[in-house]
């Protein structure tokens, strides 16, 4: 096989069924597994194809219609709920792919009748705002409206919905409560298919009884949604790349674009082949990396395509170089960038190749 660069994420399959299992013994309900943005970048295809098989699934949940249309067409059969908005004009796509929408307004709804002309119903989970403040609707009374709108019409309603602001944040649980009491209160006494409000966060600080499908994201990927190292989860993704170039400097001479670091002695100097382009944002200059059993720093700034980090004799040309993983936790790496490890999984580009390992 063709690897074209030495800059690779290696991703264990393994480990999202284990984490998967993990969330099921907290909650023991059906999930449905969110896969949008590349499946967090870990690769869509990879991660559907071994979710769809996996019992505890039993939707999947994405942002877009695209990313809806993408898993249609590598074969998921299970319900497909795009959780942010469509555009309207894509109505007959929604339908041609059997996708299911998120109902967030009555003003959509109206819209979305007007411009129907199809025989099959409009499959949709209608979206309850209980704090967010994104899109939902915020009333009982704007629910009960939809709801008898919905009533012999296009509409076959399969879900109601909603989703935290503060889940994963002990500080913030009265606001949690707040809102999973708001939710119950606006859904009353009417049933459905699907009731579902926890994202992972709930699901590993939170009891609920209620609801009767967890949304599994961040968890399934093996990071904790606190942003705190996990002993529970098992991490999915790591970033790895390999020793291009090593060189030695003397003391004083200049590294990189803007010659922002200055050798303090004569020095190593190892040039590895992953840059910004890859997702390792500039923020990164300073922080270390793991090579052959050491940590080591990132030296000058971080260019597009590569960079440069100070070693020492013990490492060598083509040695394999961690960038997170077993050694750097995304907890640890998104801690030091001011950030989550959201974040950074997602920035994962494209340019880089996943190594799945089963
Ligand atoms: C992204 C998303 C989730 C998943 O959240 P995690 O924190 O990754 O578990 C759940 N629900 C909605 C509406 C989302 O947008």
């Amino acid at each position: 096989m063709t690897h074209y660069r030495d800059t690779y994420a290696c991703i264990r399959l393994d480990y999202i069924q284990d984490n998967v299992e993990t969330l099921y013994q907290k909650v023991h309900k059906p999930f449905m597994a969110i896969i949008k943005a590349n499946a967090y970048g870990h690769g869509y295809q990879q991660v559907a194809n071994v979710l769809k098989d996996n019992p505890h699934i039993s939707m999947f949940g994405v942002a877009t219609l695209k990313e809806a249309i993408d898993l249609r067409n590598i074969g998921i059969q299970q319900d497909i709920l795009v959780l942010g908005a469509i555009p309207i004009e894509d109505l007959d796509l929604v339908i041609r792919y059997d996708i299911t929408l998120s109902l967030f307004s009555k003003d959509y709804m109206d819209e979305i009748q007007r411009l129907y002309h199809h025989h099959q119903p409009v499959k949709v989970h209608i979206k309850i705002d209980t704090g967010m403040n994104r899109i939902g609707i915020k009333s009982k009374k704007e629910f009960e409206d939809i709801l008898s709108h919905c009533q012999n019409s296009i509409f076959q309603v399969d879900g109601v919905f909603t989703h935290f602001a503060t889940a994963d944040d002990p500080l913030q649980k009265e606001a949690y409560h707040r809102q999973i009491e708001m939710f119950y209160d606006v859904i009353g006494n009417h049933t459905f298919r699907y009731i579902h409000c926890q994202n992972s966060a709930a699901m590993m600080y939170h009891h609920d009884e209620r609801s009767n499908l967890g949304r599994i994201g961040i968890a399934m990927y093996g990071i904790d949604p606190s942003g705190e190292e996990c002993d529970e989860l098992k991490q999915v993704m790591s970033l790895y790349t390999r020793v291009a170039m090593i060189k030695k400097v003397k003391k004083g001479e200049r590294i990189g674009y803007g010659h922002t670091y200055t050798a303090l002695e004569d020095e190593y100097i190892a040039t590895l082949p992953i840059g910004y382009a890859d997702g390792l944002i500039r923020a990164n200059q300073g922080r270390q990396v793991y090579i052959a059993g050491h940590y080591y720093p990132i030296v000058g700034r971080i260019c597009m395509d590569q960079m440069m980090v100070k070693v020492d004799e013990n490492v060598h040309l083509h040695d394999r170089v961690e960038i997170f993983g077993e050694h750097i936790s995304l907890a640890r790496m998104a801690k030091e960038l001011s950030t989550i490890p959201y974040e950074i999984v997602c920035l994962v580009s494209e340019r880089v190749e996943r190594i799945y390992q089963k």
